[in-house]
């Protein structure tokens, strides 16, 4: 089956991950600082915290933030469930706010009309890595006195007028899972530039140590002091993973051309098939696409995946919207509350999109769908 998604692993890789494992550190090591310095150099040079995954990023960035029980965070459901699953779990009230009808991206205007006294934290998704409209939604934060998330999992490396993602929101956090354009396996890192956020998020994601004398309550007891004054857990990313994240660093820019070589070959190829619409992209920004999502109109995006499936070309839907999942269900989340990421995910299908799809099976998933699409 040739898949949706893909890593790109190449000998620099494997080279760059033996070594760690020969030398002293498994876990954290000097690659830990090597990984999150060049992370930064993507983010126009905010500080980035890296730890174990996009989900734990989502829920260092919600502690960092003081989201807890009784806090409204108003989010996308057109997103991973971990965007709203991890503002749950400290015990915020998850308010879904309907997207723009093309991108899938969150309205800033539906988000505003959704903000109260206790909005904490206003989350925005890059979806399929095209960054949402950053200058609205800053202001709708402000005016709510929120905190911005941007879930950029997606959106490593994009830009919007001119400025990288990772330094358009208070707290933008990164996945590094395999289908992802850069991986660590499984990893993560939040991008944070005011330093008293950053000290929460690195202490969340380090079982909440206090390990610097000048922070404690009682730093005279000796060396090997060191206090909690907030309960934490363990998010480190091992050194062995942030030095595969190096190396896959250092081919982002690659990873990113290639990508979009893709995606213009795709809209070329598929531009006035009919039954299928083509992802939308402002003229202001630079996405760096993950997913290369269609819409396959007529209600025959069902057909159309399992026939895609049969045809062994590994297309996904992404996302259900969040609220949809049982476990909102259960809280009394209705289906219909965001119609349009309802009409979005009822038509929503991701064709394959990584660096090492090759031109001819590029073509091949091309034939088979506008094959498909001819057919009744
Ligand atoms: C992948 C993803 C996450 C979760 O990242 P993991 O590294 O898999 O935990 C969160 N949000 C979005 C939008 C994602 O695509």
């Amino acid at each position: 089956m040739l898949p949706y998604g893909r890593q790109s692993i190449d000998d620099s890789d494997v080279e760059a991950v033996t070594a760690v494992l020969r030398g002293d550190w498994l876990t954290t090591g000097p690659a830990v600082a090597a990984f999150e310095a060049e992370l930064a150099r993507w983010t126009g040079g905010v500080p980035c915290v890296s730890v174990t995954s996009g989900t734990a990023a989502l829920h260092v960035a919600y502690a960092a933030a003081g989201v807890r029980p009784g806090d409204e965070v108003v989010t996308t459901p057109l997103t991973f469930v971990a965007t709203a699953a991890t503002a749950a779990l400290l015990g915020a009230r998850v308010v879904f706010a309907d997207v723009q009808p093309d991108t899938g991206n969150l309205d800033s205007d539906a988000a505003a009309a959704l903000t109260t006294g206790r909005t904490r934290v206003i989350t925005a998704v890059d979806y399929a890595g095209h960054p949402a409209d950053y200058d609205e939604l800053r202001e709708v934060a402000a005016r709510a006195g929120a905190r911005l998330v941007a879930d950029a999992a997606h959106s490593i490396g994009a830009a919007y007028k001119d400025r990288p993602v990772g330094a358009l929101a208070d707290l933008t956090t990164f996945s590094f899972f395999p289908t992802k354009t850069v991986t660590t396996a499984e990893g993560g890192a939040v991008a944070v530039a005011d330093p008293g956020l950053r000290l929460r998020a690195a202490r969340f994601m380090n079982h909440g140590l206090v390990r610097d004398p000048a922070g404690q309550r009682d730093p005279s007891v000796g060396g090997w002091h060191q206090e909690v004054h907030a309960f934490g857990l363990n998010y480190r990313l091992p050194d062995v993973l942030c030095a595969l994240g190096l190396s896959q660093l250092r081919r982002l820019a690659r990873f990113r051309a290639r990508r979009a070589e893709l995606v213009a070959r795709y809209g070329r190829l598929l531009r006035g098939v009919a039954g299928l619409e083509l992802p939308a992209e402002r003229a202001y920004v630079s996405p760096s696409w993950h997913l290369y999502p269609v819409r396959v109109r007529d209600g025959r995006r069902r057909e159309v995946y399992d026939r895609m499936r049969a045809a062994g070309i590994g297309v996904q839907v992404n996302y259900l919207p969040a609220y949809w999942h049982p476990v909102f269900e259960d809280l009394g989340y209705r289906r219909g509350m965001c119609p349009r990421a309802e009409a979005y995910y009822a038509e929503e299908l991701s064709l394959p999109l990584f660096p090492d799809l090759t031109d001819a099976e590029q073509d091949h998933v091309i034939e088979t769908l506008t094959t498909i699409l001819g057919q009744r």
